[in-house]
């Protein structure tokens, strides 16, 4: 499935939902994250409807690797220069909640990253 109605983050792709953009191209969607754990906390998205890291296939390898590379350059961008963690939770047991993939990015100065 490319889009799915019932998914928040599909909705947000589509401008159904408002967002504060960082990114866009043809491929992904960056966003902040509604609830930061971060000062800086932004969510990488493909527009492609996948529901979960558990469902990447040996196609969304070129997908993938864009999204990583990108990490860096709207971190810099975004004003964090000391470092940052990347997450993604996947399937239940992994925490995740909104079943689209996505890719939490998260910066600025500690103590938020502790544990
Ligand atoms: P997960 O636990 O699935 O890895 O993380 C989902 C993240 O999506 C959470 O950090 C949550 O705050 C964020 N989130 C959920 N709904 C929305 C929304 O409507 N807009 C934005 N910007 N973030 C959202
Ligand atoms: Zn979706």
């Amino acid at each position: 499935m490319s889009h799915d109605p019932n998914c928040i983050f599909c909705k947000i792709v589509a401008d159904q939902i408002p967002s504060k953009k960082v990114h866009e191209d043809e491929d992904l969607l960056v966003f902040h994250d509604i609830h930061p754990w971060a000062p800086v906390h932004i969510l990488l998205i493909p527009k492609l409807h996948i529901a979960s890291m558990a469902d990447l296939q040996p196609e969304h390898a070129a997908l993938m690797g864009k999204m990583t590379v990108l990490v860096p350059q709207l971190m810099k961008q975004l004003g964090v220069t000391n470092g940052f963690r990347t997450v993604v939770n996947t399937g239940s047991d992994g925490g995740q909640e909104v079943f689209h993939l996505h890719m939490h990015a998260m910066g600025g100065p500690r103590p938020w990253a502790k544990g």
